[in-house]
């Protein structure tokens, strides 16, 4: 991509991001790791990047951050390429009204878990490439750095090594999966491959331009291969819509509207089917673990859109 060419554009971005730094002192940094425990919560990023090749960006939309559940997007695209809808066998397509982390439906539902974006569901996914790839976290790094352009993405080892150290939740999850029968290889090997892809560092700019994909019926903007069928973007799509904000999912689609996904570390990246893909980051978190700037800007974005709908490819 290049750097946006619409001033209106560009002047419309930084508006963005001047609104939402007013949210700044709003929320709380996660926690449940100590690495993620000291990002500056004052941080805010914003990136779009449009179907035709350009790249708006504001704030702090270069700095890497740690993409969390962000992560799972790019998982389960890798899963649906291989297995395609063999893996809803092991996962389920619905919204869990849960956290993210609850295990609660795990038990009653034998171990299948609501959809791919909680961290059971995602676990399930990794399980899938466990069995693909030598070392899938080593083949997601390579994917997003290829759809980013960006050859220096690094997976964090210190977030890495805090979530092995703190993994017991997700221990637990892998474990009763693996008690169900729906953990095909050994629960350290599936945890440490999404622990790995969790830790994984982007900014707003490489995720708009890997995610891009999304709005852009399956294109990916750097290579322009297609790198998923256009049906498998749409549902992709649909699943972000439903379930990609968590237990807010509903909250979100209302507001905004957008189908979108969040991480812990306080980055969202939500797909304009058709037009762009957007990526808005602020560390600082509501209690279901949503940035609390970043969705305050998706909303801002989203209720200005039919005023560019000349402007915007
Ligand atoms: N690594 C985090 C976890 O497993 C990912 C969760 C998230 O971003 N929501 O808890």
């Amino acid at each position: 991509p290049r750097p946006g060419s619409s001033p209106a554009l560009q002047a419309w971005v930084e508006d963005i991001d001047r609104q939402a730094r007013t949210k700044l002192g709003m929320g709380r940094v996660a926690d449940y790791i100590p690495a993620l425990a000291d990002q500056d919560p004052e941080r805010f990023g914003l990136a779009i990047c449009t179907n035709d090749g350009q790249l708006y960006t504001a704030g702090d939309a270069e700095i890497p951050f740690s993409i969390q559940s962000l992560s799972k997007v790019l998982l389960l695209s890798l899963a649906l390429r291989r297995h395609g809808d063999a893996l809803w066998r092991r996962v389920g397509l619905n919204p869990s009204g849960m956290p993210f982390n609850s295990l609660m439906q795990l038990e009653t539902e034998h171990g299948k878990p609501r959809n791919p974006f909680i961290n059971a569901g995602a676990i399930v996914v990794a399980d899938h490439l466990v069995g693909a790839f030598a070392t899938p976290s080593k083949h997601l790094q390579d994917v997003a750095r290829t759809l980013s352009g960006n050859a220096g993405l690094l997976i964090d080892r210190q977030v890495l090594a805090s979530e092995w150290r703190h993994r017991s939740r997700n221990a637990a999850a892998a474990y009763l999966m693996k008690a169900f029968g729906n953990l095909d290889n050994e629960v350290d090997e599936v945890l440490n491959a999404y622990f790995a892809c969790c830790a994984l560092r982007m900014s707003c700019a490489d995720l708009a331009v890997t995610l891009n994909y999304l709005a852009a019926d399956g294109h990916a903007m750097t290579t322009g291969d297609r790198f998923v069928p256009p049906a498998m973007a749409q549902r992709i799509n649909a699943l972000m819509f439903t379930s990609g904000m968590y237990d807010a999912a509903g909250d979100f689609a209302y507001r905004v509207g957008l189908p979108a996904k969040s991480g812990v570390g306080g980055g969202i990246v939500a797909i304009v089917p058709g037009r762009f893909s957007v990526c808005a980051w602020s560390p600082a978190l509501d209690e279901r673990g949503n940035s609390v700037a970043a969705q305050y800007a998706l909303e801002l974005l989203a209720d200005d859109l039919g005023r560019w709908s000349g402007t915007l490819p």
